[in-house]
């Protein structure tokens, strides 16, 4: 696994910041490790990877035995959506810290390990594109955390990043919304700006943190001309017991296929 950045340009002032200076740190609770990686023996002992009982297209977790989600039963505009972690617990925390914190030492390692699910599940693509985020919530944040990712996504592929996709109404925070709300919300939102970018290629679409899916849903219906849609997220959102997990799922379809008709 590649060692952390020890130095990283601090937003702003561009001044250097030193994260982990002697040694490495656990990147989701900041415990010494005692050697190189990711994870202290605690954060390991949760449940941090999404790696089983999941749906065999968009990750989500399903309960055991089954392979498909009730989303996926519905047509979907992407082909695949992987993401490594689950957001739980100290992962959950970690990536609050990397959206809403300014937390950039967490870019890499979690682009390494999106790299490395990428890589296992043999996903391969021509251009990358991140989820895009309002002008307006890049200058409060200062950033747009998918793009982030996506860049340094685009170092390790070599691939290029593309601002195919653009925020172009405010929304709120969308967690109080219901999936069908969400959904519905979205598709006025998020515009294909560049059609030409990405015609004939296999797209991947960016994200930090997949609940439901809609916007990577959305992101991909939009991504018309292009040849293959994949997605990718840090960490998915386990929905099981919750209500999202249900709610609109036949309503989705409906909104995916009629924007699709209007293409
Ligand atoms: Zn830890
Ligand atoms: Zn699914």
């Amino acid at each position: 696994m590649n060692k952390i950045f020890v130095f990283l340009k601090k937003f702003g002032n561009g001044a250097l910041d030193v994260m982990f200076p002697d040694n490495f740190k656990c990147i989701l609770c900041g415990r010494d490790l005692a050697e190189d990686g990711y994870f202290c023996k605690d954060c390991l002992r949760e449940d941090i990877f999404n790696d089983s009982n999941r749906c065999v297209i968009c990750d989500t977790r399903v309960p055991k035995g089954n392979i498909i989600c009730n989303h996926c039963k519905s047509k979907r505009s992407f082909k695949r959506c992987v993401c490594p972690l689950n957001m739980e617990g100290n992962v959950k925390r970690a990536i609050l810290k990397f959206k809403d914190d300014n937390a950039r030492y967490l870019v890499a390692p979690f682009a390494n390990l999106v790299a490395e699910r990428l890589k296992k599940d043999g996903i391969n693509f021509d251009v990358i594109v991140p989820v895009p985020s309002h002008k307006k919530s890049v200058k409060k944040r200062g950033y747009n955390p998918p793009e982030l990712i996506a860049v340094r996504l685009g170092e390790i592929f070599n691939k290029p990043v593309l601002q195919a996709l653009e925020k172009t109404v405010y929304t709120k925070k969308q967690k109080k919304l219901d999936y069908e709300k969400r959904q519905a919300n979205l598709f006025d939102t998020i515009t294909l700006v560049n059609k030409d970018m990405i015609k004939d290629k296999v797209v991947l679409i960016v994200d930090d943190v997949v609940t439901t899916g809609a916007t990577m849903n959305t992101c991909a219906a939009l991504m018309r001309g292009s040849k293959e849609v994949f997605c990718c997220g840090i960490a998915r959102r386990n929905l099981i017991g919750s209500d999202e997990r249900f709610v609109g799922e036949q309503k989705t379809a409906e909104i995916v296929d009629n924007v699709q008709n209007k293409m």
